[in-house]
């Protein structure tokens, strides 16, 4: 009886393990498709872009009862309104700003953290701003969980950038801006490049990238698109 109880258990793990792994290597399939229908068939080719978005597991990033369709073409809702950005524009801001292993990053809207965790596969390091504390407390938690140790969140208004470790290589904003902040401009490097969505609210806005030069700053806008917007905190607001 004693053997058979036995056996009974360590069947019922080998079962559970077996489908645990089996599950993860079906998001892994998903995320080789997701790469190469979404990303690489719109035109990305940077490796470094498509190699991060191939390793870094998207699911763990949204909530449980979207997992499923977390390797799906389209933006996804992480909680508090906001939402995660769909696979194609995470690869597109990621490749416009032509990161190098020594780079370091801003990025205003932390989010689910995922944008972060792509960024910091490729740069050397990543410092995030979110506005909404319960989602900065998540993503905090979540990426240390994770191993992306060299990404750190901050909660705060990310408008006033991180002057602190400024200068930034690059810097990108996934939250939809009216303007692009003066601080954020001030904090980037001569030759530097920062991608950021402007555009008036609840309506189509440009992805604008944004060269800095010794001695003008360089505004292009790439493409038309949609995204939560940049808030502001009233009760620190100064500018
Ligand atoms: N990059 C995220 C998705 C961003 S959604 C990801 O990979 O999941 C945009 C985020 O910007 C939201 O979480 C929103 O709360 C945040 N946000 C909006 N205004 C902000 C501001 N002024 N400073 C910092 N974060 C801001």
């Amino acid at each position: 009886m004693k053997g058979i109880t036995k056996a009974w258990i360590s069947g019922i793990f080998f079962f559970l393990m077996a489908s645990l792994a089996m599950g993860q290597a079906d998001y892994a399939l998903q995320r080789s498709q997701m790469v190469k229908t979404q990303i690489q068939a719109r035109g990305i080719t940077h490796q470094a872009t498509l190699s991060a978005m191939l390793n870094v597991p998207r699911h763990e990033f949204v909530p449980e009862d979207k997992q499923v369709f977390a390797y799906s073409d389209g933006p996804l809702p992480i909680g508090n309104g906001q939402t995660i950005s769909q696979p194609y524009i995470v690869g597109y801001m990621t490749q416009a700003l032509r990161l190098k292993a020594s780079h370091r990053v801003l990025e205003i809207g932390t989010g689910s953290g995922y944008q972060a965790a792509v960024l910091s596969k490729i740069a050397d390091s990543v410092y995030t701003i979110e506005i909404v504390k319960e989602l900065a407390i998540t993503a905090k938690k979540r990426l240390k969980l994770l191993g992306y140790d060299n990404a750190i969140v901050r909660q705060g208004d990310g408008y006033h950038g991180w002057p602190e470790k400024a200068p930034f290589d690059a810097i990108m904003v996934t939250a939809g801006a009216e303007a692009i902040p003066q601080p954020l401009l001030d904090q980037l490097k001569v030759g530097g490049r920062m991608i950021i969505p402007v555009g008036p609210h609840n309506a189509v806005r440009q992805l604008v990238l944004v060269t800095k030069k010794k001695d003008k700053i360089i505004k292009k806008n790439v493409m038309p698109v949609r995204f939560v917007p940049f808030t502001r905190d009233k009760t620190k607001n100064k500018s």
